[in-house]
């Protein structure tokens, strides 16, 4: 015996048969992203999404206010394309695929686009959002032995596809300076690459692996250690540079212990010389590849209260440490944590570098 369909009804109503079928659909997805955006998003949407009418073929707005967008998605559209129209920046398809939890957009399919930032604080319940910062120093070729603080260029690109395989997203420091500040959004996932000492491997390993993956790298260098002998030259510096890809900031200009005084140094010898510490690489950056100085990385990651305001009166928005972990909207701007990935560190070494969030309990 065979089941007769019921005569005049049409198929999408089976499937949809009132509004309050599509509310209770937003309602499920922004219950999969709690722990993510808060509860009152999903309440928000509940009263957007009433009394929409759909059209599953073409992009149709159907709901809209100051603070999002409601669309069924065309068959040409992509995260890219939906955020180039409504957000003015295809680069942003992620804030539209973290908010809806989805990794591409389908024709049809219902999609809510934020108008204005969401917990730009990074503060969602349950815990915080920290960007990690991962610090490199010297690599070697192909599969090479490394050394404690050389990485072999096969562990590195293995890296990086770890990265881009669990969908990580390689951010700046100035986009983290943003963040701190409380004036952006960053992915969830996102993370920041940066290389200390500026050694002549980082041109020609790293660098060439960093292209591939086309990711961003913050490259700190000593500059009494430019132009050594393996040392990065300012023609390699430039030729990075241009790239886009490559930013060079300052790591002091002996790469001496800040927080050492030298013997029979009165304090204010000692503040002077930490100033010329601080300002003689940025001036010398600034001027030969004319890059805006922000960020500063103390050497062996030695900071104190002296070095700290020394750093901040020669006026650096950032400043590193070594000491590992993430950093949340709240961490000090000028001590920030850096996790070393040293050369035998495992995948899942490297991956417990990669913590981008931290919970918190309200017991
Ligand atoms: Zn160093």
């Amino acid at each position: 015996m065979t089941k007769k369909p019921s005569p005049g009804r049409r198929p999408e109503e089976v499937i949809n048969p009132t509004g309050e079928g599509r509310a209770r659909r937003a309602g499920g997805r922004s219950t999969r992203l709690l722990g993510g955006p808060p509860l009152w998003l999903a309440v928000a949407l509940f009263g957007l999404l009433s009394a929409c009418a759909r059209s599953p073929f073409d992009q149709n707005v159907i709901a809209k206010n100051s603070d999002f967008l409601v669309l069924t998605a065309g068959s040409g559209d992509t995260l890219e394309s939906l955020a180039a129209q409504h957000l003015g920046d295809e680069k942003k398809g992620w804030v539209i695929a973290e908010l809806n939890g989805i990794k591409r957009v389908r024709a049809g399919e219902e999609v809510v686009v934020p108008l204005k930032p969401i917990s730009p604080a990074g503060m969602f319940n349950g815990g915080f959002q920290k960007i990690p910062i991962l610090t490199y120093h010297r690599f070697t070729p192909g599969k090479s032995n490394c050394g404690r603080l050389a990485v072999s260029e096969d562990a590195f690109v293995a890296q990086m596809a770890y990265l881009r395989d669990r969908g990580f997203r390689v951010i700046d420091f100035k986009d983290l300076a943003d963040f701190l500040a409380g004036k952006v959004v960053l992915p969830r996932k996102s993370v920041i690459l940066s290389i200390d000492d500026g050694y002549k491997s980082v041109y020609e390993i790293a660098y060439p692996v960093l292209k591939r993956f086309d990711y961003p790298a913050t490259i700190f260098v000593y500059s009494d250690f430019v132009g050594a002998g393996s040392g990065l030259t300012w023609k390699e510096m430039r030729e990075m540079v241009d790239s886009g890809l490559i930013d060079i900031q300052p790591h002091s200009k002996t790469h001496s212990d800040l927080t050492l005084r030298l013997e029979g140094e009165s304090e204010k010898a000692y503040r002077k010389r930490l100033a010329y510490e601080l300002r003689h690489p940025a001036d010398l950056i600034e001027r030969k590849l004319g890059l805006p100085i922000h960020t500063f990385s103390y050497p062996y990651g030695a900071e104190n209260e002296i070095v700290i305001e020394a750093a901040a009166e020669a006026g650096y928005t950032l400043a590193a440490t070594v000491t590992r972990g993430g950093n949340p909207t709240f961490a000090h701007p000028l001590v920030l944590r850096r996790s070393q990935i040293y050369c035998g560190d495992s995948l899942k070494t490297f991956a417990r570098r990669l913590q981008t969030f931290e919970k918190i309990s309200l017991k």
